[in-house]
């Protein structure tokens, strides 16, 4: 039996969803063009078409036109910086997603640097994680802005609480830490990777632990403190299926609140990107 509260991604991506679903109505309503997301992908990857078509689902879901650009997974990276030199100048174009991981012969951040930053709706240009890092984000990452709105369901106040991230990658863990410690949030946070001493004694003070970090069940409930709200990012694909970073079973006996896996923070992504697109259409859209 489950003692934690479970954190319904689903539910509170939906309401997201609708409430974003609305506004670009109003926004087309008001003469606006449906906001435009493109996304590319390189290569064949199975969890990565899977991620994409879901993507592509939600925009269609929220009234945005979404167009996928396939490419082969042999496809060079000046062919790549090709296209999206064509959809920077494309006026028809609001957002531009290109699908992580990108195939070895091509570097992930100049392909990440050359998106225009006002269509990088996945807000991982160097103009706008540093937007972020001063405290004015112009978008904001989309996982650890989703992991935000399942912490505020369960806990609206986080001044002076300790939220421990474990990881540190560019796209989850960093942001996360920068968006747990931004004034008004007034987070205490410590973030945790491979290098960390003493992990357990670590996230056995967190009131907030953020678990990002690619391995199965890794965080076990011996490793968290009673009553604390756990998200779980991790996505893992086992024999058994998908399963988290945070071994379900034993930390739903000691956290308070907890997000399963799947249905917890994936779904947030995905709302997080419609949500910046709407806002890329709005500030190019005047
Ligand atoms: P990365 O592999 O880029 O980062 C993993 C982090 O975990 C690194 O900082 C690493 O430390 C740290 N780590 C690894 N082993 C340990 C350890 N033994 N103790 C402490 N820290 C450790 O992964 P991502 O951040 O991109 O993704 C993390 C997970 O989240 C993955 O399962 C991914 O699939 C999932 N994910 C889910 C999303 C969603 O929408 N739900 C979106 C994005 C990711 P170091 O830096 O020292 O190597």
């Amino acid at each position: 039996m489950t003692s934690a509260t479970l954190i319904d991604g689903k539910r509170i991506s939906a309401e997201l969803k609708s409430q974003i679903a609305t506004e670009v109505s109003e926004f087309v309503a008001a003469g606006g063009v449906a906001p435009h997301l493109v996304v590319i992908l390189v290569g064949e990857d199975p969890a990565s078409q899977v991620y994409v078509r879901n993507k592509q689902k939600a925009c269609e879901a929220v009234g945005m036109k979404s167009t996928l650009i396939r490419l082969s997974a042999e496809t060079t990276q000046a062919e790549l910086l090709d296209h999206i030199a064509r959809l920077k100048a494309d006026a028809g174009v609001q957002g531009i997603l290109v699908q992580l991981p990108l195939p070895r012969q091509i570097d992930e951040q100049a392909v990440l640097d050359a998106i225009p930053p006002h269509k990088d709706v996945d807000a991982f240009h160097p103009e706008n994680v540093g937007l972020l890092v001063q405290g004015r984000p112009r978008f904001l990452p989309c996982t650890p802005a989703g992991c935000m709105q399942l912490i505020a369901s369960v806990e609206p106040n986080l001044a002076g609480k300790h939220a421990v991230v474990i990881g540190r990658s560019e796209i989850v863990g960093k942001p996360m830490g920068l968006l747990l410690i931004q004034k008004g949030v007034d987070a205490t946070v410590t973030i945790c990777h491979s290098r960390t001493r003493n992990l357990t004694e670590i996230t056995r003070q967190a009131d907030v632990l953020i678990a990002a970090i690619g391995r199965p069940n890794f965080v076990t409930g011996n490793q968290i403190k009673p009553g604390a709200i756990v998200i779980d990012v991790g996505i893992n694909r086992t024999e058994d299926g998908l399963c988290g970073d945070v071994e379900f079973a034993s930390a739903s006996q000691v956290a308070s609140a907890i997000t399963p896996v799947p249905g917890g923070v994936g779904p947030m992504t995905i709302a997080n990107l419609l949500k910046n697109t709407l806002t890329a259409a709005r500030l190019q859209q005047g």
